[in-house]
């Protein structure tokens, strides 16, 4: 048993050896960010949670389902809450919670609420379990909260997150000029497999494609400013095209992840509207 004393709180900057304390404990207090969560069994919910200090865990909301449980209200992905964990041989049991944001304007627009699960699972797909990463938290929770606010250009938020998340992975690609001759000026190139852009003259005998000033003007831009700035530019629709298929080809090629269950429910609600939303996947 445990007194109100063996609660620790960890706060965002929490040093290696307050984390490795924490970690001996059996009970910790963080937030989180609901990633995912499904039924399990009639009463449970199984959550997939992205927290600053513990990184993605697993935790069990035991009688989450039922009407009368308090732990309902915080267990819908999207949600940012406080939870009481206690820390058992294969995953977390939730055993309070706080909600401090549901996000729940998202939930208006399934086309919101899909870029929303998307973003959430690029995130989950990507980090591993059970590392401390502050910053993947703190982009994912400013989309998010850019999402429910209904501001700004999707696509671009989207792109923008993408090219973050790369660079917080640590596949930044090379932005500044030719990555071989560095020259900065005339037309550039792309190349996935390079991570970077070259010029006219180095591209040659290359396996590359044009690349538009407008395009990397986003990607430069996408890199340099904080996520909230980026919501509020606009992009014509044939950019935002080669934005999305430079970032998804570059993101495929090396994280090694080339499928997204929400990435492909969004292109088909893109194409279909809102009748899909029956379909939305777990
Ligand atoms: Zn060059």
């Amino acid at each position: 048993m445990y007194c109100a004393s063996s609660v620790i709180l960890i706060n965002a900057c929490g040093s290696r050896q307050v984390i490795w304390w924490c970690k001996m404990l059996k009970l910790v207090k963080t937030r989180a960010l609901v990633l995912r969560s499904f039924r399990f069994g009639e009463k449970d919910r199984i959550l997939t949670l992205l927290s600053p200090e513990l990184g993605k865990i697993s935790a069990k909301a035991p009688g989450a389902c039922t009407i009368k449980s308090k732990l309902s209200a915080g267990v819908e992905p999207l949600t940012v809450a406080s939870f009481l964990l206690h820390r058992g041989k294969s995953m977390y049991t939730v055993s309070q919670l706080e909600v401090k944001q549901t996000n729940a304007k998202v939930r208006e627009s399934i086309f919101d609420y899909a870029l929303g699960l998307y973003l959430a699972e690029l995130v989950e797909k990507t980090v591993e379990e059970g590392e401390a990463c502050p910053a993947i938290y703190r982009l994912l929770a400013n989309s998010w909260h850019l999402l429910n606010e209904q501001k700004g250009d999707r696509e671009i938020l989207a792109r923008c997150f993408e090219l973050k998340m790369l660079d917080l992975l640590g596949y930044r690609p090379y932005l500044e000029g030719c990555i071989f001759c560095g020259n900065i000026k005339g037309r550039f190139f792309w190349s996935k497999s390079i991570g970077g852009i070259f010029c006219e003259t180095c591209s040659k005998d290359r396996a590359c494609s044009p690349l538009s000033g407008g395009a990397l003007a986003f990607l430069r831009s996408f890199l340099s400013l904080p996520i909230r700035k980026i919501a509020n530019m606009r992009a014509p629709l044939e950019q935002k095209k080669e934005l999305e298929k430079i970032l998804q080809g570059y993101f495929s090629y090396w994280t090694g992840i080339h499928s997204f269950k929400t990435l492909d429910f969004l292109r088909k609600i893109n194409n279909k509207g809102d009748n899909e939303l029956h379909k939305m996947p777990n």
